[in-house]
């Protein structure tokens, strides 16, 4: 069944970046160390971060990330703490090279998902998007992490660049016996963001983003194809009809994007820049001063996402009269197709 799933208002989710510290140098990479912080948490801030969120009123799911999470010595320490504070559901985001013996370290029950990330179905393109040897070693830690019983996703971060390759996906995720496939649209932020290049003789620009076009005529295609073997698919909204209602998860949902240096963001789009509404000082999670993101969810535009209209309006398109053709959904808002056996 194809449905979108509108932001959950009875659960919290928290993407807990718990270092920012990476192997690997992907050419999307949002991680911005300037913004985000050079540094590994404790186990004991860790822990304490944690609590902040573990309301038992409400469902909470936790997120591991990076950077590497799993270059953090103290991850399956981590887990433990949110498994044992109650939190409903844990997943860890990798690059798949599952450092300091990972799988061994903790037992598929104390994990919903391990979730991989390849950005191409061949070597040739996953390496050079993610780095020589990535592909492969991901592939072996999919193998790993399936052989042992753990429940696995993955994640492909769709641009220009490998766009061609999606639809070799639903019979790699089935030889890999992958359970959920995530198809992310690339966003520019981060690296991304930075490495957009302006050619002096040309002034063309090295765009990685794909259009609506190629957006429309590809995902659902291979999503619904994938769902065939069995395998849940989710993927971003992206385009919303001026018909269609436009909701920020920013007013409607609890999501909590926290990186290693205490901010503490509500929206994924703003993290380039400090406008966190949040941040942990001495442990306790406090309120940022105005201006602040949660000046931005309140603006009411046509376009729909403030953010987009903000950091790439080059996603939006005009009528004659001015007015948009369509509406940026919120980049949290997302489409999910059921596997069906
Ligand atoms: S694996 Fe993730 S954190 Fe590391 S460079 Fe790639 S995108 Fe960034
Ligand atoms: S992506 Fe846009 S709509 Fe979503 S939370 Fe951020 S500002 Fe709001």
């Amino acid at each position: 069944m194809n449905k979108t799933v509108s932001f959950s208002k009875n659960s919290i989710n928290v993407f807990f970046h718990i270092l920012t510290k990476c192997n690997l140098a992907c050419r999307h990479c949002y991680i911005n160390q300037e913004q985000h912080g050079k540094n590994s948490l404790s186990i004991t801030t860790i822990g304490h971060w944690l609590r902040s969120f573990a309301d038992m009123s409400k469902n909470t799911n936790v997120i591991f990330l990076g950077g590497e999470p799993t270059l953090h010595p103290d991850l399956p320490a981590a887990i433990k703490k949110a498994t044992a504070l109650g939190y409903k559901s844990v997943t860890v985001d990798t690059n798949g090279y599952l450092f300091h013996d990972f799988l061994y370290k903790i037992n598929p029950y104390e994990v919903d998902y391990i979730s991989f990330s390849m950005d191409g179905a061949t070597e040739k393109v996953n390496d050079t998007i993610r780095g020589e040897g990535s592909y492969n070693k991901c592939i072996a830690g999919i193998k790993a992490a399936v052989s042992r019983g753990f429940n696995t996703s993955l994640i492909y971060t769709v641009s220009r660049e490998n766009i061609h390759e999606l639809h070799k996906m639903p019979e790699l995720l089935k030889d890999l016996g992958i359970n959920r496939f995530f198809i992310q649209v690339i966003g520019i932020r981060g690296k991304s963001a930075r490495s957009q290049k302006t050619h002096a003789s040309t002034g063309s620009q090295d765009v990685l983003q794909v259009s609506k076009e190629q957006w429309l005529d590809v995902i659902p295609d291979v999503a619904e194809k994938v769902s065939e073997s069995g395998i849940t698919v989710t993927y971003p909204k992206v385009f919303l009809s001026p018909e269609e209602p436009f909701e920020c998860a920013g007013l409607v949902a609890d999501n909590y994007f926290i990186f290693p240096n205490g901010r503490v963001y509500r929206c994924p789009l703003c993290e380039d820049f400090p406008v966190h509404s949040m941040i942990f000082s001495n442990n306790r999670l406090v309120q940022t001063d105005q201006i602040n993101e949660n000046d931005l969810f309140r603006l009411d535009i046509p376009e729909g996402c403030v953010m987009n209209k903000l950091i790439q309006p080059e996603n939006l398109e005009y009528d004659r009269y001015g007015n948009p053709e369509y509406k940026i959904a919120c980049c949290l808002l997302k489409e999910e197709i059921s596997g069906k056996k």
